[in-house]
């Protein structure tokens, strides 16, 4: 049957509006000029608790008292008194209104996303229309695919083997905080760390065992490092590379020393070693001076060639980078 509009009485097509607005999945609120609650949906029923009875003819601000000298109270009055229609977006006013998902559980409101409408009557009276969507599913999403970006990034980041920082890691680190040094004239020390004789260790005892002594490394390098800015990264292979803000290279030295000690202490046996029956390090380390720009790529070569001086004098020791090369400072 085709029914054209004129064929509907007034009093039909008030029913029918009333009909689709209380089946809407959203809420749907109708201010009058006085501020008060004139129309109030069955969704706003069901999500609040308040049955129509209860709400129609009480001013908005009253029934909702935490709403006084809200972001929402101000734009119903934008709505009524100027014409001005608005949207409270979820991202900035997350659930100004009590509603929630069931009403056995009133710790969490729904997340509400809240257009403002105004409107008028055939006697340009100006009401406000509010459409409140639930915009908890879509907020719930977000949130998960921010976590999983987040957990992607850390692993990215993240050494597989010993689970400390990689490479990758350390040069945008490393960059930053020169960044950071350079602007607040502070100082930075960076160290070289490479394993004393690994390919014996390999040969004697097998690469699982190479692999778990790489493990064990990096948690006591880890954990000697005092400062959450202190960063210990595997450069490669058996190498490791430390970033130490804030520290100058007296300081470093120190770190180094207590570096060996924590190896020292873990005594994992060595028998194929020529420097020691236990495994040992050997250490290079640098510093920014102040006041001085050097790339983080030039930092870690000159910890680098400290590293191999190390190497070149018998291992198990820190040098300290010199300009001049093959001398020790
Ligand atoms: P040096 O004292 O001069 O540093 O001698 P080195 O034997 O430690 O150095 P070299 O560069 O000759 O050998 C490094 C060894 O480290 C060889 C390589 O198999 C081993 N290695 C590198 N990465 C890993 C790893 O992830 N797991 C294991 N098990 N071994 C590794
Ligand atoms: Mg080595
Ligand atoms: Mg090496």
């Amino acid at each position: 049957m085709d029914m054209r509009e004129s064929e509907m009485s007034i009093d039909d097509a008030y029913h029918l509006h009333v009909t689709s607005t209380n089946k809407a999945p959203l809420g749907t609120v109708v201010v009058n000029p006085e501020g008060k609650i004139w129309f109030w949906n069955r969704w706003m029923v069901a999500k609040s608790g308040l049955s129509w009875q209860e709400v129609v003819g009480k001013k908005f601000t009253d029934q909702f008292s935490d709403l006084s000298n809200s972001r929402l109270e101000s734009a119903i009055n934008d709505a009524l008194r100027h014409g001005l229609s608005s949207l409270l977006a979820q991202s900035l006013h997350r659930s100004p209104l009590p509603l929630f998902h069931t009403l056995s559980d009133t710790t969490t409101r729904i997340q509400q996303s809240i257009q403002v409408i105004a409107i008028e009557d055939r006697s340009h009276q100006r009401f406000c229309l509010l459409m409140i969507n639930d915009v908890s599913i879509a907020v719930r999403k977000e949130q998960a695919l921010r976590k999983q970006a987040e957990q992607l990034r850390s692993i990215a980041y993240m050494d597989a083997l010993t689970g400390i920082p990689n490479r990758r890691r350390l040069d945008e680190y490393l960059q930053d905080e020169i960044r950071r040094a350079a602007r607040s004239d502070s100082p930075l020390s960076v160290i070289m760390l490479d394993v004393d004789q690994f390919k014996q260790y390999n040969d004697n005892y097998g690469h699982q065992a190479g692999d778990f002594c790489l493990q064990r490394i990096s948690h006591a390098l880890k954990a000697a490092l005092q400062r959450p800015a202190d960063l210990v990264a595997r450069y490669g292979g058996e190498e490791f590379a430390i970033i130490l803000p804030d520290t100058p290279l007296a300081g470093a030295k120190l770190i180094a020393e207590n570096l060996f000690k924590h190896i020292m202490n873990l005594a994992i046996p060595h028998e194929a070693s020529s420097v020691s029956n236990y495994i040992t390090l050997s250490m290079g380390v640098t510093g920014l001076q102040s006041k001085t720009h050097i790339s983080g790529s030039i930092l870690l070569s000159q910890a680098d060639q400290a590293l191999h001086q190390s190497k070149h004098d018998g291992r198990n020791r820190l040098t300290v980078f010199s300009e001049t090369p093959h001398q020790k400072s």
